[in-house]
């Protein structure tokens, strides 16, 4: 599609994977995070623009009709899609790209962008990550079954992504990752 590589992050939901990619953001600094277009409300801190494009469900569905994602679905009950351009722009630019997206949308992203590179992040355990979703105070009860549900299925895709990494320290895993990409970067 361009000069950058595009890195795909996905992990069920609960799995820290917020806390790693800005551990890891810090460390990459030659990598450009593509935020996100969701129908599901901010929650408490999120910026629009910053954290996610905070859209209408007619808004994003007028974006399907558009071709304005470059992948796009409806995760726990709402949509999520990733801005087509700015991706195209900034890989034609030659920049590295980095998409925090779910597994049905890195589908997506493989069959039109085979090249990518997929990583996986996964938690310690099942029981370690029930306990990461229950403690999560900004979910509501119906919200985290939902999620549970998704996360335990999402598990099940790790086998077809290139890389698979353990979330059993948010510095570890950082790192490991930030290894990865310098690895194919410098296409080893
Ligand atoms: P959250 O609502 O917790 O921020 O994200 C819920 C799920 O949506 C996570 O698994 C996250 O990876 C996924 N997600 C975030 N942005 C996108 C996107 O642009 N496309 C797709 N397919 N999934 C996304």
């Amino acid at each position: 599609m361009g000069k950058g590589i595009l890195f795909v992050i996905s992990g069920p939901s609960g799995v820290g994977k917020g806390t790693v990619l800005k551990e890891l953001m810090g460390k990459v600094p030659d990598v450009v995070y593509s935020v996100s277009a969701t129908t599901r409300p901010p929650r408490q801190g999120e910026k629009d623009g910053k954290d996610y494009f905070f859209l209408t469900a007619e808004e994003f569905q007028k974006g399907i009709a558009e071709n304005k994602w470059l992948e796009w679905a409806r995760v726990h009950n709402s949509y999520y899609g990733t801005p087509r351009l700015f991706v195209e722009q900034k890989l034609h630019e030659g920049h590295n790209v980095i998409l925090e997206i779910d597994t049905q949308g890195a589908r997506q992203v493989k069959e039109r962008c085979p090249d990518a590179v997929f990583i996986f992040l996964t938690p310690p355990s099942v029981e370690d990550l029930t306990k990461r979703l229950e403690k999560r105070g900004t979910d509501s009860l119906q919200d985290k079954k939902i999620r549970l549900r998704n996360a335990i299925a999402e598990m099940e895709d790790a086998e077809w992504y290139d890389y698979c990494v353990v979330n059993d320290s948010v510095q570890r895993a950082a790192q490991e990752i930030k290894e990865i990409m310098d690895r194919e970067k410098g296409g080893i």
